[in-house]
């Protein structure tokens, strides 16, 4: 019994390995490597080029949903969620929140609504959640965009 205690304590060290020590090389960019995050499927997301993506309005908005819905399916798994708030807790919550008020366009809303709720239910503590709402409440009190102010009560009811 204890043997086999023992090979499970093991194979969950090696799971932990590839996201406590980032080997990923830099971004095609050049964007430092401890941004660039192994996905399950042997790719990498470097979050300052998905960020750089999102929050600009000239970006395609096809790009912006692929992008958006890569991070969508890479936060479904342990070894990203976790790599992404022990190195970045809180780096997505800006360009998340940018991405609403850049385009005009209901299924982009629509993703970043739904990562802005996965991130804020898989956070390990409350600070990523608490962030969102802090910048939310700051957005809705000055925003003039009548279509961003309606997605960030959107944003608002999810968190
Ligand atoms: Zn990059």
């Amino acid at each position: 019994m204890y043997t086999s205690i023992d090979s499970c304590h093991d194979l969950d060290e090696n799971d932990d390995v590839p996201f406590l020590h980032p080997s990923q090389p830099p971004c095609s960019q050049g964007h430092r490597s401890s941004f660039n995050l192994e996905t399950h499927d042997g790719g990498s997301i470097c979050l300052h080029c998905f960020s750089n993506l999102i929050s600009n309005p000239l970006s395609p908005t096809l790009h912006v949903s692929y992008a958006l819905s890569q991070l969508s399916r890479s936060l479904s798994h342990s070894s990203f969620l976790q790599s992404l708030f022990t190195f970045h807790p809180h780096f997505l919550v800006s360009p998340l929140l940018s991405a609403l008020s850049c385009f005009d366009d209901e299924p982009i809303a629509v993703q970043v609504v739904d990562l802005v709720r996965i991130l804020s239910h898989s956070a390990p503590n409350d600070s990523v959640s608490h962030e969102f709402l802090d910048r939310v409440s700051a957005l809705i009190s000055s925003a003039h965009l009548a279509w961003s102010s309606r997605q960030l009560h959107m944003v608002y009811i999810y968190i």
